[in-house]
């Protein structure tokens, strides 16, 4: 391979527990940030990212590394998103290494997501680096951290190497231990190409970049591409490499990691996990396991002000040229007007596309419930998926409901057991095993997906004290007692606060929606009744009460500045509401269903 000695390998570690911060200090060891770029977090690069502490996308870098004995390398250093919903891409950025850092913060241990992620990693026959992370925390407990890792994921306490992120304590010696451990890649220059995408940004100018690992062969300028899942046929512009900018080179050889422009103009044919091969030389066979990311939470997202609809659209059209996993398509609600159903993969990957909508085309959104795809049997035989609350059949015209079912695992301390275990219990959760680890326990149950979206994480912690972690996969569809809760406002049956819940629940959660609507419905002239009903009955009922005073009012004759900043607050107070009918009915109504008992 031309002489160059590659370490190719990836930092995977339960969120905070200092995956950023470490790679900053090796970015920095090994002279990759000038004193001027020389901020927290180079490889977090969306700003929302920052600010959220969370990587979102993986970025991958190049770096330059001279052993003390003088040898010279050049390691990939590729960055993993660190959250569940982008699993899948987590374990794609593995396919495209041949090691990884597991990092552990010394004064937590492990937690749910190191082990998932230490498991993704040994599936991908990956070699381990174990480091224990933080040890200049006065709570740092680094031999304990070290003797966890061997109990619940075998590898050995005496691997691990003692690190700061913060102080750069370590970082030499995870360096040599890169060199000495992780295998250098293998695969011949000479074999028929075969590059695996492990992620894919869109670049106004040069169209989608693909973010490859060749794995065999050899790809340059002019050469013509195929894509495996596909099938379709690009000429390669341009390729290179990070540094971590983009560095434009002349090809990219087996064991490389880098980018390729060849012109694609659409996103969704540049799937993470696809194959690329060259149509003059083919490979046999692509890199196995391709499945493309699919959205698995839905939620309708509708403009506050109607005349935005055009402009929403765009908005998402842009968002989702840089997002091959995100879907939207046109919805109309009798309340809400002109929308649109958009999937993601979890709850946070919906966050974050509501506040980009929000932030960087200043649109002012209403969004209605997440909910999950249901497999609907109809009695006449017709078989039908929906993802939308409002379309759910009533109970005699269905003849059996599936749900998806997640594979859910919490780790936690051993005192909170017992709580946990009634909250899994109430969110029909079935255990599958309980392991111990040292004074805490990793719960293992089959929990029906729908049950984690509401509230679930925050109750968990709470219940924990903030010391519970968890992660999932989805697993599968199972049949369920499942409902739909119509929500009535001053009488009339608002269509997107429609929510489908289990058949035992349907009464706690109709009671629970109607209290929190009114609570958060602004007081009217009169009074305002809100119900929920199951196939046109009444389930639960409460009232938003009439005002007593005007607001302004109270100010009368008085102070004009006051009346002004209470005439301010109202407006601002305007913004994320909906006008249904006469009532005013404010985003917090549209995720009552969310709200934490
Ligand atoms: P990530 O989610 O794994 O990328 O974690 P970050 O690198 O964003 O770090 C999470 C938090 O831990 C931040 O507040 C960091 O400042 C802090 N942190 C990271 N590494 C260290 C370390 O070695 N020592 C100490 N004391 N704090 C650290
Ligand atoms: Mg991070």
């Amino acid at each position: 391979l031309r002489g160059v000695k590659f370490r190719n390998f990836s930092i995977i570690a339960h969120v905070d527990h200092g995956k950023s911060t470490l790679a900053d200090r090796i970015l920095e060891h090994l002279g990759a940030m000038g004193e001027r770029d020389k901020r927290d977090q180079t490889l977090d690069t969306l700003e929302l990212e920052r600010e959220r502490g969370i990587t979102i996308k993986s970025t991958p870098v190049r770096l330059n590394y001279t052993r003390p004995n003088g040898e010279e390398y050049v390691f990939n250093l590729i960055d993993t998103p660190g959250h569940v919903d982008f699993n899948y891409e987590v374990s794609r950025s593995l396919a495209a290494c041949e090691g990884v850092l597991l990092l552990v913060d010394a004064s937590q241990g492990v937690e749910a997501q190191t082990i998932v992620n230490a498991y993704l990693a040994i599936d991908s026959n990956l070699t381990i680096i174990p480091v224990v992370n933080k040890i200049d925390l006065p709570a740092a407990d680094p031999e304990g951290a070290a003797q966890e890792l061997e109990e619940v994921v075998g590898i050995p306490a005496e691997d691990a190497i003692f690190a700061s992120g913060k102080t750069g304590v370590g970082v030499p010696e995870i360096l040599e231990a890169i060199v000495e451990r992780i295998p250098a890649p293998s695969g011949s220059a000479q074999a028929p190409l075969k590059a695996l995408i492990f992620d894919s940004v869109y670049d106004a100018y040069q169209g989608v970049l693909l973010f490859v690992r060749v794995l065999e062969g050899k790809v340059s300028p002019k050469d013509k591409i195929n894509l495996f899942s596909n099938g379709k046929n690009f000429e390669v512009d341009r390729v290179g490499t990070f540094s971590p900018g983009l560095v434009v080179g002349q090809s990219l050889e087996a064991g490389e990691v880098g980018w390729i422009a060849a012109g694609i103009r659409d996103i969704q044919d540049a799937q993470v996990g696809d194959t690329i091969t060259r149509t003059d030389f083919p490979t046999d066979a692509p890199f196995p396991g391709f499945k493309p990311a699919q959205p698995v939470v839905f939620s309708g997202l509708y403009p506050t002000d109607t005349e935005d609809y055009r402009k929403m659209r765009e908005a998402l059209e842009r968002l989702k040229l840089n997002d091959a996993a995100f879907s939207f398509e046109p919805e109309t609600s009798e309340a809400l007007g002109f929308g649109f159903r958009c999937g993601f993969l979890g709850l946070l990957h919906a966050e974050i596309i509501q506040e980009r909508l929000e932030r960087e085309y200043d649109l002012d959104l209403i969004a209605t419930a997440p909910a999950v795809i249901y497999r609907i049997t109809l009695t006449s035989g017709e078989v039908l998926t929906t993802q939308n609350p409002a379309e759910f059949p009533t109970r005699d015209r269905m003849e059996r409901v599936e749900e998806p079912y997640i594979k859910l695992s919490v780790m936690l301390p051993e005192e909170h057991v017992g709580p946990v275990m009634q909250l899994l219990q109430e969110r029909r959760g079935s255990m599958v095993t309980m392991n111990y680890v040292g004074k805490r326990v990793e719960l293992i149950y089959e929990v029906p997906f729908a049950e984690i979206l509401y509230d679930f994480h925050d109750r968990l912690k709470s219940i924990s004290r903030g010391y519970a972690s968890m992660d999932y996969e989805i697993i599968d569809y199972r049949e369920g007692d499942l409902r739909k809760v119509d929500i009535y406002v001053n009488n009339d049956i608002v269509d997107a606060l429609a929510v489908v819940v289990h058949e035992d629940k349907a009464y706690s959660l109709g009671r629970k929606i109607v209290d929190k609507m009114a609570e958060v419905i602004p007081r009217q002239m009169w009074a305002v009744p809100v119900q929920a009903a199951i196939g046109g009955k009444i389930i639960a009922r409460a009232t938003v009460k009439a005002y007593r005073k005007d607001v302004l009012a109270k100010c009368y004759g008085g102070d004009v500045s006051r009346k002004k900043k209470l005439l301010n607050k109202q407006k601002k107070g305007k913004a994320r509401m909906k006008q249904i009918g006469t009532v005013e009915v404010p985003q917090e109504a549209f995720l009552a269903v969310l709200s934490t008992e």
